[in-house]
C-alpha cells in the first residue's frame, strides 16, 4: 500500500514538473523531430473571405492547420470560428486586437490573453489554446503573464514574410528554403489582402505532401517534441 502511494506521490510529481516545464513562458520555436512533420498556423483572423478559402484548400488536401486568431475578429465572426472547429483544426489566442505587448503590465496582458480565451471557449472551442505574441515579440512581463494563465506560447523560427506584398511563388520559396521536421510554418489569413498566401498555401501543402511530410495541428506536434 505504502509502495502504491509512494509511487503516486512520485508521479504527481513528475507531472507537476513536466506542466512547470511546459509553461516556463519560454517561446517554443520549433519541435526537435526526425518525422516528416510540420505544423501550418495562420495568424491575425478569421477574416472574411480568406479564412473560408483556406479551409477550403485545407479541406479539399484533408490537412489540419492551426489559427492564432484575434478576439476582436473572432467576435466578429463567430461563424469562421465555428466551421474552423468543424474541420478539425486548432485554435490559438494572438490577443484581442494585436496590440504589442511590451511596456503593458502583467495584469493588461493576462486580461487580454484571457479575454480571447474566453470568447473561444465560449464558441465552444474545448482543447488547448496556446499563445503566439503578435510581432514574435516576447518580454519579461509577457512570460510572466503566461505563466500565471498556465499557458503556453508558441512562436516561429522565421517568418516567409506573406503580408509583403511578394508573390505566392515566393511565399512558397522562403518556406521551402528553409524546410526540415518539426517547423512551424506561420502564414496569415487576417489583416489584409491573401489572395497569394492562400494560393501559396494549396503549393505548399501539393509540394510537401509529394515529399512525404504530414501536416499536424500544434498541439499534436507538440507531443513529438524529443
Ligand atoms: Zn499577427
Amino acid at each position: 500500500m505504502k509502495s502504491i502511494k509512494k509511487l503516486a506521490c512520485l508521479a504527481l510529481l513528475l507531472l507537476a514538473k513536466a506542466s512547470m516545464a511546459t509553461t516556463s513562458g519560454e517561446p517554443i520555436r520549433h519541435v526537435n523531430t526526425t518525422e516528416k512533420v510540420v505544423a501550418l498556423t495562420f495568424d491575425d483572423g478569421p477574416d472574411k473571405p480568406y479564412t473560408e478559402q483556406i479551409l477550403g484548400v485545407l479541406d479539399k488536401h484533408n490537412v489540419k492547420a492551426t489559427f492564432f486568431v484575434l478576439g476582436g475578429n473572432a467576435k466578429a465572426n463567430p461563424d469562421l470560428i465555428k466551421k474552423i472547429m468543424a474541420s478539425g483544426h486548432d485554435l490559438g489566442n494572438h490577443t484581442m486586437s494585436h496590440q504589442k505587448m511590451k511596456g503593458r503590465t502583467v495584469e493588461a496582458m493576462r486580461n487580454d490573453i484571457a479575454s480571447v480565451d474566453k470568447i473561444l471557449r465560449d464558441l465552444g472551442y474545448e482543447k488547448e489554446i496556446t499563445f503566439r505574441a503578435p510581432f514574435g515579440i516576447t518580454s519579461p512581463n509577457l512570460k510572466e503573464a503566461l505563466q500565471q494563465l498556465n499557458k503556453r506560447m508558441v512562436l516561429f523560427t522565421f517568418l516567409p514574410q506573406d503580408w509583403t506584398k511578394i508573390s505566392a511563388q515566393q511565399i512558397y520559396d522562403n518556406v521551402m528554403k528553409q524546410m526540415k521536421p518539426g517547423l512551424i510554418i506561420t502564414l496569415h489569413d487576417g489583416g489584409n489582402h491573401r489572395e497569394n498566401t492562400v494560393k501559396a498555401t494549396e503549393m505548399l501543402i501539393e509540394n510537401l505532401q509529394k515529399q512525404g511530410y504530414r501536416f499536424l495541428t500544434v498541439s499534436d506536434l507538440l507531443k513529438l517534441q524529443q
